[in-house]
């Protein structure tokens, strides 16, 4: 198969959305933005925006992040015109909305189809039963992994389903701004009726302007009665054919498997009457209908392709999730080298795991995809520290200063009982004025979610000592928005919480971990001591870098990665999903499940 043409969706990408700017007196932009970076686009100095919002009480360096509001005030302080540019999915990047493909180049696709109906009614029935019918061959004998979406194929036309029944997960989607239904099937139950979650769906079908087939379902049971059905909605204006309307209404067993291939038929008169079209000549972008990390594999994505033609070696970004596409499989776990619009695909490679509504955008190029993947990186940490709502001990200081008696709850853990005890103690003999310490737990073990959940419930910061959280627990706390300080070295948790306190707090060098992998396996070799054979499970792990040892969370070593070997060959690093043999600098007690954590110090621009 020769390769497909493609356009670059980069041609989307209008000047508007690509602000900040000034055009003359007047700034453009379109959300948060550092004081530093504001001076620039006013030509002012720092000096000018810090002292003009001090003279209102407002405190911020140079490095503070200033809201919009802020921005426009300052503007007009500054003699500028401002444009506050509406976000409207994608301003931040690629603007998908304004993808403009020539008419000759789009071919019909198929329609993408959502169930919904009231609880009980027969939704994930008739999901299982459209799945399982073979009503044109399919393909048999792969073993299926769900994907949140499958295909069908019927008079060698396709359907697309989403897997998910219920207007929850269609109202989702739709609230992030992705509309990928394109029929509802409004699952009736013969016996029942119309019910309020019935109306629901009605309601959200029509609010997103897409139309409805009736499966009247449950019609092998005594006394099942499509007509009533249709009286029954003609009240809520989902009007049968022989009443006048335009509304398919096709009864159905989905236990028994009657009337399916009619729905199915009806899916695609219904389709064709909307005229459904892409382009498969262009680079694929559309929506990530779930994700996760699966062991052994590194984080998986089910995508749902709007438009183009996804490749399996394309390079793609995925929410703020950057990769090169390692495998690319179907529903039937079948390989694909390539997938066009509408098709649900499973992919693994991205650098970590984007979230269910997320869009994606495959690429021409890794420097663009990088680009992009780093730009929305760093829109998520400053929206995370714009509206952080945690507590943080930097800002501490800045609450008392206002005046405010502050009561900080801490939540302590530690390798044993003992020092989780000797760290409370220790810790709530600090005195420090305007600040009560208040321990609402301190236990032996590693950071689990619950306390994280109990942190963020509770606005509490989370003190580790001797013990590492894993990246699941790291994942929650930073979704939560928990702080969690980490220290070996009870004197040095005492000294930089009782300066964060004090207001003294200047943190320039943070650790940060790159990426952790669990031991698999074990060899013992004579000449370069033990060899733990490993997974890494997120992140990237390098040799020669600092790493410590972790055993059920708890650090049983601290010090470098020796050596590295991918297979048989020396490397310098190993990324998630790939499979390593280490060894540790002068340290050979490792055993299967351990952790091997790697860490750098970096620079931390503080604000
Ligand atoms: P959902 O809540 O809408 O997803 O409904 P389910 O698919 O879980 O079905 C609810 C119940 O109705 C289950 O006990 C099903 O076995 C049953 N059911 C679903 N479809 C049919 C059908 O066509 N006929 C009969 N008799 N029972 C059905």
């Amino acid at each position: 198969m020769s390769e497909i043409r493609r356009i670059s969706n980069l041609s989307a990408q209008s000047k508007k959305s690509s602000g900040p700017y000034t055009e003359g007196k007047k700034l453009i932009y379109q959300g948060p933005l550092k004081v530093s970076d504001l001076a620039k686009l006013l030509k002012l100095s720092e000096a000018q925006i810090i002292k003009n919002l001090f003279m209102k009480k407002q405190m911020v360096t140079i490095n503070n992040i200033l809201n919009t509001d802020t921005i426009a005030e300052l503007c007009l302080d500054f003699n500028y015109d401002f444009e506050l540019i509406e976000e409207s999915g994608d301003v931040l990047d690629v603007n998908l909305s304004a993808v403009i493909d020539p008419p000759k180049d789009l071919k019909p696709r198929p329609p993408v189809v959502t169930i919904m109906g009231h609880v009980d009614h027969g939704k994930t029935t008739l999901i299982d039963t459209i799945r399982s019918s073979n009503v044109a061959g399919g393909e048999a004998g792969f073993i299926t992994q769900a994907i949140g979406a499958y295909q069908k194929e019927i008079h060698g036309k396709k359907i697309t389903f989403i897997d998910t029944p219920g207007h929850e997960a269609f109202t989702a989607m739709r609230s992030r701004g992705t509309k990928v239904t394109d029929i509802v099937i409004l699952v009736v139950a013969a016996d029942d009726g119309v019910m309020p979650q019935t109306i629901e769906a009605i309601d959200h079908a029509r609010a997103a302007n897409v139309p409805i087939i009736v499966a009247v379902n449950k019609i092998d049971k005594l006394g099942a009665d499509v007509n009533k059905v249709k009286n029954e909605l003609l009240a809520h204006n989902v009007i049968a054919e022989e009443f006048g309307g335009d509304i398919i209404f096709q009864g159905v067993s989905a236990k028994k498997g009657t009337g399916i291939e009619e729905l199915l038929d009806a899916i695609l008169v219904t389709s064709e009457m909307l005229e459904l079209k892409a382009n498969p000549h262009r680079y694929a972008y559309g929506t990530v209908l779930e994700a996760k990390l699966e062991r052994g594999e590194g984080p998986k994505a089910s995508l749902l392709i709007e438009n183009g033609t996804l490749l399996s070696k394309d390079f793609i970004v995925a929410g703020a999730s950057f990769g090169k596409i390692r495998r690319m499989s179907n529903e039937n776990n079948k390989v694909l080298k390539q997938a066009g619009p509408a098709t649900p695909v499973s992919i693994i490679g991205l650098d970590e795991v984007p979230e269910a509504g997320d869009n994606f955008i495959a690429f021409e190029t890794e420097k663009e995809a990088k680009e992009l993947a780093f730009k929305r990186k760093q829109a998520k940490i400053d929206v995370m520290r714009g509206s952080s709502e945690g507590l943080k001990l930097s800002d501490l200081h800045q609450k008392v200063s206002d005046g405010e008696l502050i009561v900080l709850n801490v939540i302590i853990k530690a390798d044993n009982s003992g020092s989780a005890e000797a760290v409370r103690s220790s810790l709530e003999k600090i005195n420090v004025q305007g600040i009560k310490l208040n321990v609402i737990r301190a236990s032996a073990g590693q950071i689990t979610e619950s306390d994280v959940l109990l942190a963020s419930a509770s606005n509490a910061i989370i003190f580790g000592f001797n013990i590492r959280p894993s990246t699941q627990v790291r994942d929650l706390a930073e979704r939560n928005k928990v702080e969690i300080h980490l220290h070996r070295i009870i004197y040095a948790l005492l000294e930089q919480t009782e300066a964060a306190l004090k207001g003294l707090l200047k943190p320039e060098f943070e650790e940060k971990v790159t990426g952790q992998a669990e031991v698999r396996a074990i060899w013992h070799a004579s000449k370069v001591g033990t060899i733990a054979g490993s997974m890494v499970l997120s992140g990237v792990l390098k040799r020669d870098q600092s790493a410590r040892l972790l055993r059920d969370g708890v650090i049983i070593y601290e010090g470098k990665i020796a050596t590295m070997k991918q297979v048989k060959n020396d490397v310098k690093e190993s990324r998630a999903g790939f499979e390593c043999g280490m060894t540790l600098l002068n340290y050979n007690d490792i055993k299967e499940g351990d952790i091997i954590e790697g860490f750098e110090m970096v620079e931390v621009k503080n604000g």
